[in-house]
């Protein structure tokens, strides 16, 4: 291992898409390279003149946004379309958090209408509705066992019959309301409604993005283990409030 390893980590549309700060994913991901001995470099993709970075990128992140933002940076995003969907199928990871994950399916629908064309990585449509999808959520997957964060969306994402979900919902709404699928997978992409941000809580999808990385880029297939005691205790601590919060609702019904 060197330091002399670089990984770039790219933070798309930093301005528009950062809710819950997300972007804080980018920095969790530099924090645990740094730990791992390799040298991060962080940059934004804010617009086409960006695109050389974005296609040099090693780990590319994006955050949730409200509806304007969304609307923002969507003429953008069809100019790298392209780019993104050759770079996931050459297996460079990504993450995707609820405005951008839901503009990797084929469109978002606004509950006015609007239809915003993603960029049709997840076979999946997400239509905005009246009720908002808001609390304390805690999922569960065969390669990443139980996952925690927040979420807080009225798009209802309906995923096509092949999708593949991040995991299955334990308590919370996911994808479309109902508690039964969360998130999307797609070669090394992962699309999501996690807020936390999400890999603060979940060191385990951070070091599977980091591992992915490496692979593609140096084709280094393991890591050596570092302390996440701070982010267990994080994901106690939701874990906690989601027990408080089935308790509680028990006790009402
Ligand atoms: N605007 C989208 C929705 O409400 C995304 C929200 C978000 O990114 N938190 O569904």
């Amino acid at each position: 291992m060197s330091k002399s390893k670089t990984i770039t980590v790219t933070q798309l549309y930093p301005d528009q898409m950062n809710i819950y700060g997300d972007n804080g994913n980018a920095q969790i991901l530099c924090y645990r390279l740094r730990q791992y001995g390799y040298k991060p470099v962080l940059q934004a993709y804010n617009s086409s003149a960006d695109h050389e970075k974005l296609i040099h990128s090693d780990l590319v992140v994006g955050g949730g946004g409200q509806d304007s933002g969304q609307r923002a940076i969507l003429s953008d995003l069809q100019l790298i379309k392209t780019d993104l969907l050759s770079m996931a199928a050459d297996k460079v990871p990504m993450l995707m958090i609820c405005g951008l994950y839901q503009l990797f399916g084929h469109y978002f629908q606004t509950k006015d209408g609007d239809k915003l064309d993603g960029i049709g990585l997840f076979d999946m449509v997400t239509i905005g509705g009246n009720k908002r999808l808001i609390g304390n959520a805690t999922i569960e997957s065969d390669d990443f066992g139980v996952l925690v964060g927040y979420e807080n969306h009225s798009g209802v994402t309906t995923l096509g019959d092949n999708q593949a979900a991040l995991g299955q919902v334990v308590m919370g709404y996911g994808n479309d309301g109902t508690g039964v699928s969360e998130g999307a997978r797609r070669y090394c992409v992962m699309g999501t409604y996690l807020h936390g941000p999400v890999l603060s809580k979940n060191p385990v999808l951070a070091d599977w993005l980091i591992q992915r990385s490496l692979e593609h880029r140096y084709g280094i297939t393991k890591l050596r283990p570092v302390d996440n005691q701070s982010a267990k205790r994080l994901t106690e601590l939701d874990k906690l409030i989601a027990q408080a919060r089935l308790a509680a609702e028990h006790r009402q019904q």
